[in-house]
C-alpha cells in the first residue's frame, strides 16, 4: 500500500485544505512532558495520506496548525488523546477543540477485550499487522524513510477504527457514555499538568 506522505517544515502550508474530519498523532522525544519535547504532528484526512509537520522546537510557531487544532468545526480523531493533548497544550499552547479518542472508545465499546493499543485496533478493524518497533526512535533530527512510514501508519487507519467503534457504541447503547466521558479530556490533561496522574476517583 502506498501512502501519500508530505513532510512540512514548521507548519502546515497556507493553501492546504484539509477535511472537516482528521486523524492526528504526535511524536515526542520521550514520555516526560517536562523533559521531552514535542517533535512531530501527523495529520491524515482518511484518504491514505499523511501530512507530517516537523515543528520548530525553538519557537513552536505554527499558526496554520494551531488554527486547525483550535477549530471547533473540525472533528479530530486521536488514539490516546490524553498524551497528545498534554504535549500540544504544553508546547503549542493551544486548546484543541472537537476531540475524539479511539482508545477511550475502545475501552467502552470492546469490553470483550483488555487490549486497546493502536496495533490491536488496526489488526481487528483493518486486518493489518503493523510494526511498532520504531515507536521508540529519535524523532528529533532528520527523519528516515522508515520513520516517515511509521509516523504515517499511526494516522492512516484511525478513520476506519473510529467508524467501526462508533457502530459498536451505538449498537450497544454506550455512545452517550462515550460522548460524556470524552468531555473530561481537558480536565484529565489539566490534572496531569498539575501532577495528579492517577485516578482521583479511586478509593
Ligand atoms: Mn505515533
Amino acid at each position: 500500500m502506498n501512502i501519500d506522505i508530505k513532510l512540512h517544515k514548521e507548519d502546515l502550508p497556507d493553501d492546504l485544505k484539509l477535511s472537516d474530519n482528521i486523524a492526528i498523532d504526535c511524536e515526542f522525544m520521550g514520555l516526560n512532558v517536562d523533559r521531552d519535547a514535542l517533535c512531530l504532528v501527523q495529520i491524515s484526512t482518511g484518504k491514505n495520506d499523511a501530512h507530517i509537520i516537523q515543528l520548530n522546537r525553538e519557537t513552536y510557531n505554527a499558526p496554520n496548525l494551531k488554527s486547525v487544532l483550535g477549530n471547533k468545526k473540525i472533528c479530530k480523531i486521536f488514539h490516546y488523546a490524553r498524551a497528545d493533548i498534554l504535549f500540544i497544550k504544553k508546547y503549542l499552547k493551544v486548546n484543541v477543540e472537537n476531540i475524539n479518542c479511539t482508545k477511550i472508545m475502545s475501552k467502552l465499546a470492546r469490553s470483550y477485550s483488555d487490549k486497546h493499543g493502536l496495533k490491536d485496533l488496526i489488526k481487528e478493524f483493518a486486518g493489518t499487522d503493523i510494526n511498532k518497533s520504531l515507536q521508540s526512535s529519535d524523532f528529533g533530527g532528520e527523519l528516515s524513510e522508515k520513520q516517515l512510514q511509521y509516523c504515517a501508519k499511526d494516522v492512516i487507519y484511525l478513520h476506519k477504527i473510529y467508524d467501526s467503534l462508533k457502530k459498536i457504541l451505538i449498537r450497544e447503547k454506550r455512545d452517550n457514555l462515550y460522548t460524556n466521558s470524552i468531555k473530561f479530556i481537558h480536565q484529565r490533561v489539566d490534572l496531569d499538568l498539575a501532577s495528579f496522574t492517577s485516578d482521583i476517583w479511586s478509593h
